[in-house]
């Protein structure tokens, strides 16, 4: 009875969003889990199968990948897609999904789940299959400790030892947080990239062997504390992919590599056969070759075939601010989502790997989903924007000024720096700017804004953007 209530008072909810056009992402569920706290333990089992990927970075675009792959193989998919991770965020997936009964329509679940909510929603939902993507600081005063995340997921698995789990096995702390689990399988990006000029800015968080302390010494680094590491006092080393990525091609769009699957021979030691396929898909950056890599092998685990997210990866587009393309006043325009120093760091890597001129906007908030703090803006790598292809740098959002100040002490020249706090302001004034690119990197709450004015002042050239996610807006 009180389920019953409680989904209806979600639907309606839900309905009124809609009716009033708010963004309701998180509220339908918000006020359906008040009334019935069990809503989520009642409605997960209806799915053949649920899916959950967490971790730091590229949970939103790696869970929607999933999610794509999946559809265009022809099965009805749940999924938080907007990128509201939290509990109230998942049961208001669900109860988009369900009927008045409480039925699902969806065959399988693929729910994006914040790192630090999974405690709370991993046995409401007993996954099948949970993708780990990396561990890296991140709104410190939300988060606390990475630490805190990882003992948090270790202890969450051993109560699900049915569920498999894939981990990205170039992340030492990703792997120190699941390998203790009984069905483990690993991803990895292969061999060193060809060399970065914009510098070394990246954070390296797990420097320490989780078994004996040790440091960890690397083969090489991909970005961040990513890469081929092992323990030089014990056996602690970074696992053999049985996904492995490699022959990436990063410097044009479309990202394309080599996917490598190895299928183990239990009875012996080693591989017994190994299938590759060539992967493609319109999204840039390099970090997204691991996005593109953990859901694939997710895809793979859950039975799709290689050549079927070969051919469905093509007509992927990224949800809001994933690097999305807009032409804005007649030049190619990037809206990019950055939330923590290793992401900014990455975004900025793309960036300068084009040639041309570019001009930025850097908006960066501090209302309660960005992270109040913005010290982290003091821990990423702005030195690489003090670059002869930097036109000109707006500062904007609310805390522009601290943004002028970093970007001052990192060397980038006063003459190049613009401040205007206002956010179509800012836009107008980045379409003055006549550089060949344009570049739009905003914290988390005035995204949809940008994608809005960028809509309707710009055009989307979002390759498949009719046929993929739906827009935020
Ligand atoms: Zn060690």
């Amino acid at each position: 009875m009180r389920f019953r209530v409680a989904l209806l008072a979600g639907k309606l909810v839900n309905f009124l969003c809609r009716f009033f056009r708010y963004s309701g992402t998180s509220l339908p569920g918000g006020v359906a889990l008040k009334i019935c706290p069990q809503l989520i333990y009642k409605m997960a089992p209806a799915y053949d199968q649920v899916v959950a990927v967490t971790g730091t970075n590229g949970k939103t675009i790696t869970a929607n990948l999933i999610a794509h792959i999946l559809r265009s193989s022809g099965l009805s998919v749940a999924n938080n897609y907007e990128g509201a991770n939290m509990i109230a965020g998942v049961a208001t997936a669900l109860i988009k999904d369900c009927t008045l009964n409480g039925r699902a329509r969806s065959q399988v679940a693929v729910l994006e789940v914040d790192e630090g909510s999974v405690k709370k929603v991993f046995p409401a939902v007993q996954p099948d299959l949970v993708i780990v993507t990396n561990y890296f600081r991140d709104q410190l005063d939300r988060f606390c400790e990475l630490d805190h995340n990882i003992t948090l997921l270790r202890r969450v698995m051993t109560d699900l030892p049915s569920t498999r789990i894939l981990l990205n096995a170039d992340d030492p702390l990703v792997v120190a947080a699941g390998r203790d689990h009984s069905a483990v399988s690993y991803y990895g990006v292969d061999g060193k990239q060809s060399e970065d000029k914009t510098g070394d800015y990246d954070i390296r968080e797990g420097k320490f062997c989780p078994d004996c302390g040790n440091s960890l010494h690397y083969h090489y680094y991909h970005y961040g504390q990513l890469g081929d590491y092992y323990c030089p006092g014990c056996t602690f080393r970074r696992p053999v992919p049985d996904f492995l990525a490699c022959d990436i091609k990063v410097d044009d769009s479309p990202l394309d590599f080599t996917l490598t699957v190895r299928r183990w021979n239990s009875s012996s030691e080693g591989c017994s056969a190994a299938d590759t396929v060539r992967l493609r898909a319109y999204i840039r950056g390099f970090y997204n070759v691991y996005n593109i890599l953990a859901a694939s092998s997710a895809a793979v685990i859950l039975g799709v075939s290689e050549k079927a997210i070969q051919a469905s990866l093509l007509d992927f587009a990224p949800a809001t601010g994933r690097m999305e393309g807009f032409i804005y006043r007649g030049r190619p325009c990037t809206l990019a989502l950055v939330k923590n120093p290793t992401g900014l760091n990455e975004v900025l890597k793309t960036i300068l790997r084009k040639e041309g001129e570019k001009a930025l906007i850097i908006a960066i908030n501090d209302l309660a989903a960005d992270g109040r703090d913005v010290s982290w803006l003091w821990d990423a790598g702005f030195e690489m924007l003090d670059n002869q292809s930097i036109n000109k740098v707006i500062c904007s959002g609310r805390r522009a000024g601290d943004v002028a100040v970093r970007l001052k002490y990192a060397g980038v020249p006063l003459s190049k720096l613009i401040l205007e706090p206002g956010c179509r302001e800012s836009l107008e004034t980045l379409g003055l700017q006549g550089a060949e690119e344009y570049y739009v990197l905003v914290s988390y709450t005035s995204l949809n804004k940008y994608a809005k004015l960028l809509q309707k002042m710009g055009k989307d050239v979002v390759r498949g953007a009719d046929q993929g996610m739906p827009s935020l807006s």
